[in-house]
């Protein structure tokens, strides 16, 4: 088997991890259809209604604490995001203030900066303490009334004139705070379109939202037909628009063309640099093969699950945990890690080689079905006609838009 990842490299990225999340809860306010630990799918621990402990959470961050006090940690900048996740994070608001403060008490040398994705059901009640500890808040709305009649309470009722309620309210008492803090997030289904969601949010909040496919991995077998009667592609739907260029250029990141074009333009520019040392001293062209586009874990996140489960992030499977943090400590084996990480990459290295689009992947493995059984097929898989075809729309992309290559270069920061 090959090392393609070592445990010095995973304790590292712990030590340097940019941003820790907690689930706060696992019991949710709405019961949204397409929900990722809903009826559709079938990789994620039941959800009981618990709430995360807030000894437990303290753990993990005096385990983490530790290691920003040893030589694991070069990070020479010392901002840490901080994440509270659900289920709806607000419903365990004592968590959340605990936790902020028990942060602010801890005398690190990080500096904190909180952030949750909410779907503003009880914003009214909670808006004050999020002001004053300057969160950023993601709000998920699908767009106007019909747009978002996927986002039910549990009485099936619709939840869109109690959140749009909370969040006018919120900007009328905080108004710089939410031009500079809020943002939105949507689903795309079959009751939306990029169009519709862009025009609502922008019309009603100033604001462009980011919007997202409906996940397609670990669907369950007796709700494919269910699942396809919902998914719309974001990119389709984009490009359906009779004014998509227009859009798109609005959107800028957050239209899927841009967003397909900055990776190809990050992986193919010679004029990217990973850090300073690439810029002063040259890239290093010898990078060794790694197959898929999955992330050293705990270089982007760590993630800690309501019943403690440790990830590397909140968008995998819970079956994919790699440690595990309780009232008896935290529990992380870094060489078990690696060679957990080193098995998966070994299963998918026959197909990685002979992919063409090795170079742009951005694929995590852990979204690939059948990773565990050891026989997975990777959609994403290009041989040289497919690699041509694609490269072929991001030229015309650029070609389209020429005065993206500079924004891109210019704006945009690449992890
Ligand atoms: S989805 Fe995969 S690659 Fe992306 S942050 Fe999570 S573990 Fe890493
Ligand atoms: S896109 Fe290609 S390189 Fe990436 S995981 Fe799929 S087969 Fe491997």
């Amino acid at each position: 088997m090959n090392a393609y990842l070592t445990a010095g490299q995973i304790k590292s990225a712990l030590a340097n991890t940019p941003q820790i999340t907690f689930e706060v809860t696992d019991a949710c306010n709405l019961r949204c259809e397409y929900c990722a630990y809903g009826k559709l799918y079938s990789d994620y621990d039941n959800r009981e209604d618990r709430m995360l402990p807030t000894e437990t959470a303290k753990r993990f961050i005096d385990y983490i604490g530790a290691l920003w006090a040893s030589p694991d940690n070069h990070s020479v900048n010392n901002n840490l995001y901080v994440g509270f996740y659900g289920g709806e994070p607000l419903l365990n608001m004592p968590f959340i203030k605990e936790i902020v403060g028990y942060l602010k008490a801890g005398g690190h040398a990080k500096r904190f900066a909180y952030n949750m994705t909410t779907n503003a059901m009880l914003l009214d009640r909670h808006m004050d303490f999020l002001v004053e500890h300057d969160f950023s808040l993601l709000i998920s709305l699908d767009g106007n009334a019909e747009n978002d009649s996927y986002r039910v309470k549990a009485d099936g009722k619709p939840s869109f004139e109690q959140v749009v309620k909370n969040v006018d309210m919120l900007r009328a008492a905080y108004p710089d705070y939410f031009a500079k803090k809020v943002n939105f997030n949507a689903v795309l289904h079959n009751r939306n379109s990029v169009d519709s969601i862009r025009g609502f949010i922008k019309e009603r909040y100033g604001k462009t939202p980011r919007i997202g496919d409906i996940n397609d991995s670990a669907i369950r077998e007796d709700m494919k037909e269910e699942f396809k009667r919902m998914y719309r592609n974001s990119y389709e739907s984009l490009l359906q628009n009779e004014n998509y260029d227009e859009i798109e250029k609005e959107m800028f990141l957050s239209s899927p063309t841009y967003h397909s074009a900055t990776i190809f333009l990050m992986q193919n520019s010679p004029f990217k640099y990973e850090n300073y040392n690439e810029l002063l001293f040259g890239k290093n062209e010898d990078i060794a093969f790694c197959p898929t586009g999955t992330c050293i874990p705990f270089s982007r996140k760590a993630f800690v699950t309501v019943n403690g489960k440790i990830l590397p992030c909140e968008r995998i499977g819970h079956q994919y945990s790699v440690g595990q943090v309780d009232s008896k400590g935290v529990m992380l084996d870094f060489e078990a890690i690696a060679e957990k990480y080193n098995n998966y990459y070994s299963r998918l290295e026959k197909q990685c080689r002979l992919c063409k689009n090795q170079r742009n992947c951005i694929q995590c493995m852990f979204n690939l079905d059948g990773l565990e059984k050891g026989k997975c097929d990777c959609n994403g898989f290009m041989d040289e006609k497919q690699y041509e075809r694609y490269r072929q729309t991001q030229l015309a992309f650029f070609a389209r838009h020429p005065e993206a290559y500079s924004e891109i270069m210019k704006n945009v920061i690449y992890k």
